[in-house]
């Protein structure tokens, strides 16, 4: 019997664990023929996740817990659960069932016929906040605009049903910046697509903070692609935003000032200084933007040749 796993990322997830066993499992009781086995990857929780998925543990012969040393963050959980995962497909998805289980069976036929990656791809992003549809929207057009050769999908995150040969593939990576929507796409073999509405999330929150967001955006281009490090015209978008924001900024400033009188700026100076110092500004912001560029490649290839593991399993409990 070919046997199915299903790798659940947590991290503080104390209210989504029971609720997200209770969801799952009614649906993979519908799907006959198979053999199902989860892995939790506890990652670094603060709360009491871990005992909670011991508890669960006891009535649940297919549940295999990962602990790791401490918090590595969603990307690298999911890598500790790929490497755990012994199923024939597995299937990776969010504990607070945003990535909605109902889909699965969907899933699993089209890996039947034949598809060896099946993307689960959000149609509407409504349970979102304006703000996350709106970052999400730019990240992806961006992301698809540096990769002509990987063709990384619209709106799929890690929810996917994975065939063996793929998970294997994507586990040999060697590399330490992983993102597994990248990596997927990378790897290549047939792909078909689940549509599905994004709920929200049921209990807890969100662990995406922007910074975490963005640090995600920096990951995955400089795991795509390295074509923002010599495309021009992507220097020069850069520079000129930034010298748009400081130059907007600065003048906002000694307008204050002027108008105050602590610094009669336009009266005194003249606008021909004015004019020098927004050119001197323009050509700071413009190397400060592409110096930033090179910097985010910097820091990946300094993590890299490091070669430290990205992930620490502590144990691998089971039943
Ligand atoms: N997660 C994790 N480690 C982290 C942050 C998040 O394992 O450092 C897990 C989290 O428990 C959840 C999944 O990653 O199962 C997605 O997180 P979240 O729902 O907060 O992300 P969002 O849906 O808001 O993008
Ligand atoms: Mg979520």
């Amino acid at each position: 019997m070919k046997k199915i796993s299903i790798v659940v990322p947590m991290y503080n997830e104390c209210e989504m664990a029971p609720l997200f066993f209770e969801a799952v499992d009614k649906v993979l009781a519908s799907i006959s023929g198979y053999e199902f086995e989860y892995v939790a990857v506890n990652d670094g929780s603060k709360d009491n996740t871990l005992d909670i998925l011991k508890d669960i543990q006891k009535n649940k012969d297919n549940l295999i817990i990962v602990n790791l040393s401490r918090n590595f963050g969603h990307e690298s959980a999911v890598h500790a659960g790929l490497m755990t995962a012994g199923g024939d497909a597995v299937i990776p998805m969010d504990a607070d069932l945003q990535d909605p289980p109902s889909i699965i069976p969907e899933m699993v036929k089209m890996w039947e016929e034949g598809y060896e990656v099946v993307n689960a791809q959000r149609s509407s992003r409504r349970a979102d906040t304006g703000f996350k549809r709106n970052t999400a929207g730019i990240y992806y057009k961006f992301i698809s605009k540096m990769s002509p050769k990987v063709k990384v999908p619209q709106n799929v995150a890690n929810f996917r049903l994975l065939d063996r040969r793929v998970v294997d593939e994507v586990n040999s990576l060697k590399e330490r910046n992983r993102v597994l929507r990248i990596q997927i796409p990378f790897v290549g073999f047939k792909v078909g697509t689940v549509t599905f509405v994004r709920p929200k999330r049921e209990k807890g929150e969100t662990k995406y903070n922007f910074s975490s967001m963005f640090n995600l955006a920096v990951s995955s281009i400089t795991s795509l692609t390295s074509k923002p490090l010599f495309s021009l015209p992507l220097g020069i978008t850069i520079g000129l935003s930034c010298t748009l924001c400081v130059s907007a900024l600065a003048e906002l400033v000694l307008f204050i000032l002027s108008c105050c009188n602590v610094f009669p700026y336009i009266n005194e100076l003249g606008y021909g200084i004015w004019l020098i110092g927004n050119i001197i500004l323009l050509f700071a912001c413009l190397f400060s933007g592409v110096l930033t560029l090179f910097g985010a490649y910097l820091e990946k290839i300094s993590e890299e040749t490091k070669d430290r593991p990205d992930v620490i399993i502590k144990e691998v409990i089971k039943k």
